[in-house]
């Protein structure tokens, strides 16, 4: 399949080609041309023309159009897993889940579509403000960009233009080079809703592009999900624009004395490893006491022990690969490194072509890639603690500060660690790993700048406006 960037609504063939491979497979899947900074230029000139169309769009049109993108997400749900599978490698159950999934960001951003409002703001409390009247109301900003990640291609798009044109606004996407045909067809299930085709821009390439994107001076609002090296580059470039960072995690969940380590073992190996650990809120640290740490790291590596890693098409296979043979082999090598330096394999170890096999370590120490960097891989690491102010130092303490898991009974004592815990999400009774769209989704500190979900986005991709009455 050879894929054309959309500007203003034509399908642009475009120049030079790269290629998007099955990492499992290791053919192409499709080719995509890579946008020059000519044809950035045209996206950007056709988002800005359309911006005063989707302005003038009333709200219960733009949320009929969210509505029965979300029907066509749901009736499409298998054709759609399947190219996404092929592209990332991912195990289809967890494609099909993420497509699906979709269906509520869409829906919310219909919801959230109809009810964007303003404030009235009393003057009167004042002589000055005697005779005077105001109102602050929220407007679309224009044209947004957006850029994604492979991780998941499908709802990360979703999260991005749902928001933008339910707010009111143009937008011009970028998806990553290693899946670009899965959210293209998030694109033209848009377009086949009744979304006027100049309304989403898609441009294709790579960090060159992006950087185009993000320098024009043309996009109003720039919104990101990947790294946090790149949200820094982007944020840097951005000048006064706002902007929107979701970046990357290391997954802190801290497991308390009170913990049943039975029924939450499966949990913590389940979410360490889907999507093959390539997640921004993936289980990678397990802080737990030292008294229960043995336990829970044999309890664990049983449970990823039993998990089926390989062929992501196949039924029944729980984790796929990574994204390509590259990532499984800087994951093996950040391992190695670890067991180098001390640490002990619990599970897994094994590389196979792009595919890692779901792995725990324990005897780590904090210092170590595995431990204060994102894996972004099936590697979880146990780290016995002897005080619960340890492992609450150690998530406060490093860059990241994205959602920290708790396991604990004591009320008391999840309020304890909730106020402490300097992350975007504390999430008691439940791994690192949640996210519902409902939910003001983001990070503190190298995690991110801004929230996510549906009504925080749109308040993001809006901007407030005080009109004043004198009568
Ligand atoms: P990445 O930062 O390498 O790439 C993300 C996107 O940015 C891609 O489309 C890429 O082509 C583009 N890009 C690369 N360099 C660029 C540049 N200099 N300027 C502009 N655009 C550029 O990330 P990735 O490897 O695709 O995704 C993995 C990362 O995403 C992980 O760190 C993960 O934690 C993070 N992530 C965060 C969230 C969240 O919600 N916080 C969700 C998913 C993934």
């Amino acid at each position: 399949m050879d894929l054309t960037h959309y500007i203003g609504g034509e399908a642009v063939q475009g120049g030079d080609r790269f290629e998007s491979r099955d990492p499992y497979r290791g053919d192409v899947v499709c080719t995509a041309p890579t946008a020059s900074a000519a044809e950035v230029d045209a996206a950007v000139a056709s988002a800005r023309a359309a911006a005063p169309d989707v302005a003038g769009m009333p709200a219960y049109e733009r949320a009929a159009i969210l509505r029965r993108t979300a029907d066509l997400v749901v009736e499409r749900a298998a054709e759609i897993g399947e190219i996404m599978a092929r592209e990332t490698g991912k195990a289809l159950g967890d494609a099909e889940g993420e497509v699906k999934r979709s269906m509520d960001t869409l829906t919310l951003s219909a919801e959230e579509a109809i009810r964007i409002e303003g404030t009235h703001v009393p003057l009167d409390g004042s002589a000055m403000g005697h005779g005077k009247m105001a109102f602050l109301m929220r407007f679309p900003v224009g044209v947004v960009g957006a850029i994604t990640p492979f991780n998941a291609p499908f709802n990360l798009a979703c999260h991005k233009l749902a928001p933008a044109f339910a707010a009111g606004n143009a937008s011009i996407i970028k998806p990553p080079q290693q899946c670009p045909m899965v959210v293209q067809r998030l694109v033209e299930l848009f377009f086949e809703a009744g979304l006027p085709r100049t309304f989403i821009q898609v441009i294709h390439g790579g960090a060159a592009t992006g950087q185009a994107l993000v320098d024009h001076r043309g996009v109003d609002m720039l919104t990101f999900t990947g790294s946090s090296r790149v949200g820094a580059e982007i944020r840097a470039r951005a000048g006064l624009r706002p902007v929107t960072l979701e970046l990357g995690g290391a997954g802190p969940t801290i497991v308390c004395e009170d913990a049943d380590l039975d029924a939450i073992a499966p949990m913590l190996a389940r979410n360490a490893v889907r999507l093959a650990g390539q997640s921004c809120i993936s289980v990678q640290n397990i802080h737990v006491p030292r008294a229960m740490a043995e336990t829970l790291g044999a309890k664990v590596a049983a449970e990823m022990e039993a998990l089926t890693v390989g062929d992501p098409l196949a039924a029944g296979t729980d984790v796929g690969t990574l994204i390509d043979e590259a990532a499984a082999k800087r994951v093996a090598a950040w391992v190695d490194e670890a067991v180098g330096q001390g640490a002990r394999l619990l599970a897994g170890g094994r590389r196979e072509g792009a595919a890692y096999a779901p792995t725990l370590l324990t005897d780590v120490r904090p210092d170590m890639k595995v431990v204060c960097d994102e894996v972004f891989g099936p590697v979880a690491s146990i780290l016995a603690y002897d005080d619960l102010n340890e492992p609450v130092e150690q998530v406060t303490s490093s860059p990241f500060g994205l959602q920290c898991g708790v396991f604990t009974d004591s009320t008391e004592r999840a309020l304890w660690l909730a106020r402490r815990l300097r992350t975007g999400g504390v999430i008691i009774n439940g791994t690192s790993t949640w996210r519902t769209d409902q939910l003001a989704y983001g990070g503190v500190k190298d995690s991110g700048i801004g929230r996510e979900g549906p009504r925080y986005a749109i308040h993001d991709m809006t901007e407030e406006r005080l009109i004043l009455f004198n009568y």
